[in-house]
């Protein structure tokens, strides 16, 4: 009897699942594996062409990989993915399939039908990409209650038994250290580079039909990201050696001379398979029990690797498929024009879309206190955000930008994910990186010609939405301030901002 293995291209794990159950059952003789290039997939937004690269390189280094350990490897370009299965299974005539569930909804529901449409009998296996795969601290939630992330990370804290004590206690006493990892970067601190990779003969030959594809954004130059595990293995090794130290107390600060500034930027590694999150997290807390790293950046990251991202993977799932065409506030404005080119004087945004277009990289703070808070004061339709971010992040795949971009930046499922709308003035903004000093605009103004448009866009979010927001105990603070504003300002607010997207987000005088 012949097989196959089907691997999807975010799946490139170093032990597959679906490949180890496939081998010990049939044999690495009897195995074919086929990994399928969809045009569709790829064509289905206008993608980030270093994205694209990431992906088809490191799927071809994957298949090669393999090859040289003995399997059968066919990686095929095709229409779509049904086609590309076809193709594969007319040639080699498996009796069976294999495969591992897919992260993303319509990647199950396409596994889901794949026995009826090919008449091959398929064999499914769970996910291992996520430890909520192994332990769900929630495994059945209730419709309609809230679930906050700190009790998730708490349950998988003690499950993974990561910074406890053996009487089961956070190492330090504290669960996090929020409180101290809220700072701006002091001038003068330039934050080390990250490592880069220069590209093979494979990720040459991956730029060059990338750079042909007809549309996309930014550009395929550049491309100096890891394509394989052992370099992938390098980036993390890269972080925790030079970064991680100074993670924690800076990672909510933004500055316009670094974009990573102390982040890892794994992301795009984990989310594809390259990395895989328990040997991550288990590495970083050895730095800490080993003297070589602080507590507050070690907690930090593990709390980004098992706290917020298997929290937004829990929730997709738990949301999906309803969280898709989620709309709270009824926002239906378009995406602004200048999110494809940068083009405009609201400085912050200017910088961090930039970042976006030509890297595919911004880190977490940038994306919500920037362009989601942005988005979600101006009224901008949740679907369209969400594609913009899936276009042009690297990391972005539907599993994580739904909850992310939906629920959290845009309060889109109006309150399951996040417990408040993430929605701030100028000063934060200011508080937090130099972006505001080189900006035409004035971030302490309110209305005004020179007002900041955070500070106008979020005044008028406030009166258009305060019996709403008076509802959420979270948002006392922000209403009550509101207050202090009389009906007379409360008009000049309204109209200017009218007038602000009358004029393509522009203050004119
Ligand atoms: Fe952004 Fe306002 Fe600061 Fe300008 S002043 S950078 S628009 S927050």
């Amino acid at each position: 009897m012949k097989a196959t293995v089907w691997i999807l291209g975010d799946q490139l794990l170093k032990q597959h699942p679906a490949l180890s159950l496939a081998e010990a059952e049939i044999g690495r003789d009897r195995l074919g594996i086929v990994l399928v290039e969809s045009q569709a997939r790829a064509r289905r937004l206008p993608y980030q062409r270093k994205k694209l690269v990431l992906l088809f390189s490191a799927m071809r280094h994957f298949a090669a990989q393999l090859r040289e350990i003995g399997y059968r490897v066919d990686i095929l370009p095709a229409k779509d993915m049904f086609s590309g299965l076809q193709q594969h299974i007319s040639d080699w005539q498996p009796e069976q399939i294999y495969y591992m569930a897919a992260s993303e909804y319509n990647g199950r529901q396409l596994q889901n039908q794949l026995e009826t449409r090919l008449g091959i009998p398929v064999k499914l296996v769970p996910n291992t990409q996520f430890l909520t795969g192994g332990f769900n601290p929630i495994p059945q939630p209730q419709a309609g209650k809230r679930y906050v992330l700190e009790n998730f990370y708490r349950s998988m804290r003690v499950h993974f038994n990561l910074l406890m004590t053996p009487d089961g206690d956070p190492i330090g006493g504290q669960w996090n250290y929020d409180a101290q990892n809220r700072r701006p970067l002091p001038k003068g601190i330039q934050p080390p580079e990250r490592i880069r990779f220069k590209p093979d003969a494979v990720t040459l030959q991956v730029m060059k039909e990338v750079a042909d594809l007809d549309s996309g954004v930014g550009t395929v130059q550049g491309f100096d990201l890891a394509v394989t595990h052992q370099d992938a293995w390098l980036a993390f090794i890269d972080f925790i050696d030079h970064r991680l130290g100074d993670f924690g107390p800076y990672e909510d600060a933004m500055s316009s001379h670094s974009d990573a500034l102390f982040h890892s930027v794994l992301s795009p590694y984990l989310n594809i398979g390259l990395l895989e999150p328990l040997s991550l997290v288990q590495h970083t807390e050895a730095r800490f029990r080993d003297g070589q790293a602080p507590l507050q950046s070690v907690e930090a990251f593990i709390r980004q690797v098992i706290g917020w991202r298997e929290f937004v993977y829990w929730q997709y799932w738990r949301q999906m498929p309803g969280l898709k065409s989620a709309n709270f506030w009824n926002s239906q404005r378009p995406l602004p024009d200048f999110f494809w080119d940068a083009n405009t004087e609201v400085n912050c945004l200017h910088l961090v879309i930039k970042r976006a277009l030509n890297s595919g990289y911004t880190h977490h703070i940038e994306r919500l206190m920037v362009v989601s808070n942005f988005c979600l004061l101006a009224g901008i339709n949740p679907q369209q955000v969400n594609d913009w971010f899936t276009a042009c992040y690297i990391d972005a795949y539907e599993w994580v930008m739904l909850p992310n971009v939906l629920g959290m930046g845009l309060f889109a499922d109006g309150g399951i994910t996040a417990t408040k709308p993430y929605i701030a003035s100028a000063n934060y903004i200011n508080r937090m990186s130099d972006y505001c000093a080189a900006c035409k605009y004035a971030p302490k103004v309110r209305h005004g010609q020179d007002a900041c448009p955070f500070n106008l866009l979020y005044w008028n979010f406030l009166i258009q939405h305060e019996t709403l927001l008076r509802k959420n105990p979270r948002m006392g603070p922000n209403v009550l301030n509101l207050g202090r504003i009389g009906a007379e300002e409360r008009g000049l607010i309204q109209k200017q901002a009218e007038k602000f997207f009358a004029d393509n987000y522009r203050t004119a005088a």
